[in-house]
């Protein structure tokens, strides 16, 4: 095998240069990476909030050895009993209500495709008259609205719900209009909402890229309440939050988040109150690509009929096999308390340390805000000691480790933080 630097060059003369990866990576085991030169790491990154399970992770290879040497691909003019498990636990964990249904894709922008698609057939004709919105040529459904600070995937349709100018503009030429509000302003989307004309709301609960920039209190809820009564569809997007990743499957499930969405509304069913779609990806296959959306109840399932989706690979046997073991061992190994639990007291470790200025996130999804503008410069620091982290921004690192991270792994960066920022120019 060449070494790193030499693997980097030939990265460079070979792939697009859409990306600049730090380092080739050549295995890993639990929450621990090594490189082409056999350099040490603890990945407190997870492949970007995707390795619930950490790097070959036992139960998770079995799964998906033993199914890739059973049934690899079938296409969707066949089924399979993974990909019917994964459904039904799916719907179990998400809370759906009675008639949800779900759609299989194989990443978070293709499953924010499905449920775009859902929403455009969406009349947004107020809460009256709800149903599909007109199919013929030319015929237009209800106005889509999103938030500021909102990342939803790079493909055209999922990108025009994503806020960053600097990612929309280049490719205006295709993308859709969507309607950008203020994150966390109620008064801003009740005023969006008040015409009934909305046919969705699609809003991540923890908004991972803009920073892990958590809702206000009674935001998740009061945007339940306001787009059932405007009539308009509650899409939450959790492929960054969602499987365990806060401490609850999902995040609109999580306390600390304003969720169960149940709470606020006055002791109707939780289901009542749960979101319309749902929209997951990154966690679910612990790895292995998948994305889904569920329709969390029969008229949101009834949006999309014969025809009006597909896709060839989505929901193969193979990447439901993963995900049905990522969902056994967070179950078995009781991941989400660890998530929970661990996330919680390395939040409050983490803020102490000199030179950061807050903590902010749920369980194992966790933003630090420094008090300077050097995040960039405080990764590569953290490289070279061992670390693999990320910068959302100027002053915002992001950790969103392996939920199998131990209690003295985390110690170890918590340790590490204050010479690294000390340090760094
Ligand atoms: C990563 C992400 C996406 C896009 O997922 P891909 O698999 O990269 O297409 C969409 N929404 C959120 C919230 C994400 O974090």
């Amino acid at each position: 095998m060449p070494s790193g630097e030499a693997a980097m060059a030939q990265y460079r003369q070979r792939l697009l240069p859409v990306f600049n990866p730090a380092l080739v990576l050549a295995r890993g085991r639990g929450a621990v990476v090594w490189d082409a030169d056999g350099r040490e790491y603890l990945d407190l990154l997870g492949g970007i909030a995707v390795n619930a399970l950490g790097h070959a992770h036992p139960a998770w290879v079995e799964a998906v050895s033993r199914q890739a040497a059973r049934l690899g691909h079938i296409s969707n003019l066949y089924a399979s009993q993974p990909q019917i498990d994964l459904a039904g636990k799916l719907l179990e964990i998400t809370g759906a209500g009675p008639g949800g249904r779900v759609f299989f894709a194989n990443s978070g922008a293709e499953a924010n495709e499905a449920a775009l698609k859902a929403a455009l057939r969406r009349s947004g004709t107020g809460a009256d008259q709800r149903g599909r919105g007109p199919a013929q040529p030319g015929g237009r459904g209800g106005r889509i609205l999103a938030l500021e600070g909102s990342f939803h995937g790079r493909t055209l349709g999922a990108l025009s719900l994503t806020a960053k100018p600097a990612y929309r503009q280049p490719f205006a030429q295709f993308t859709g209009p969507a309607e950008f509000l203020p994150a966390g302003d109620l008064a801003a989307l009740e005023a969006a909402l008040a015409d009934g004309g909305a046919a969705a709301l699609v809003l991540e609960v923890i908004q991972g890229e803009a920073g892990v920039l958590p809702p206000p209190p009674a935001y998740l809820a009061a945007a339940r309440r306001l787009t059932s009564q405007h009539g308009a569809l509650l899409w939450i997007d959790e492929i960054q939050t969602g499987i365990g990743r806060t401490g609850a499957w999902m995040a609109y499930q999580n306390p600390l988040l304003g969720g169960p969405l149940a709470d606020e509304l006055d002791g109707r069913p939780a289901q009542a109150a749960a979101p319309d779609l749902v929209t997951l990806a990154k966690g679910l296959g612990a790895g292995f690509p998948i994305g889904a959306m569920v329709a969390m109840n029969a008229e949101a399932a009834g949006l999309l009929q014969a025809g009006d989706h597909g896709t060839t690979f989505g929901g193969g046997p193979l990447a439901a096999a993963a995900a049905l073991a990522t969902i056994q061992v967070i179950e078995d190994e009781g991941l989400m308390a660890r998530a929970a639990d661990l996330g919680a007291r390395w939040r409050a470790d983490l803020a102490k340390a000199p030179g950061v200025k807050a903590v902010r996130g749920a369980g194992l999804l966790i933003g630090i805000v420094l008090e300077r503008p050097n995040a960039p410069d405080v990764v590569k620091a953290a490289q070279a000691a061992g670390f693999l982290i990320n910068a959302t921004g100027p002053d915002i690192l992001r950790l969103a480790p392996p939920l199998v991270l131990t209690a003295a792994q985390a110690e170890r960066f918590t340790q590490a933080l204050p010479a690294l920022l000390k340090e760094t120019p």
